[in-house]
């Protein structure tokens, strides 16, 4: 699946006209945020990659994670600070967010809880399923 989203990602980019620059901006953006389980925001992103590509603004980062998520290539997450989160981890998974640190924590089940009455309505593109609790590391 990751494979054939970068191929995906490469045909769409080699079609793009928006030029070189804006291309490895975003390769760059998804190559971090697939190596991160932090669910940064955009601000978080930019704070992260701005110190190796000075060219970069905040602008451009939203731009390009909005490409990368209208193409399911990224996830997004509205956390609960109100802001948008991304996660470039696209392999179906279940968000727990504390309600204390907000914190997006990463649940990993063999099996994505089938709800019924779903395919009589429509075909799921990809589950965006939400959990809020208190992590134990608050609770302590
Ligand atoms: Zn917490
Ligand atoms: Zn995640």
């Amino acid at each position: 699946m990751t494979i054939d989203n970068c191929r995906d990602l490469t045909l769409k980019m080699s079609m793009n006209k928006a030029g070189r620059r804006l291309t490895s901006q975003r390769l760059a953006i998804l190559n971090y945020l697939r190596g991160v389980t932090t669910h940064p925001t955009c601000e978080m992103i930019y704070k992260e990659l701005k110190d190796e590509m000075p060219k970069l603004s905040l602008a451009t980062v939203y731009r390009n994670v909005k490409y990368l998520a209208d193409n399911n290539l990224v996830l997004q997450i509205k956390g609960d600070d109100g802001k948008t989160h991304f996660d470039g981890n696209t392999t179906a998974h279940l968000h727990l967010i504390c309600k204390q640190c907000k914190k997006i924590y990463d649940i990993w089940t063999k099996k994505i809880p089938a709800f019924n009455g779903i395919k009589e309505v429509a075909e799921i593109d990809n589950i965006d399923c939400t959990i809020y609790g208190t992590c134990y590391k608050c609770k302590n």
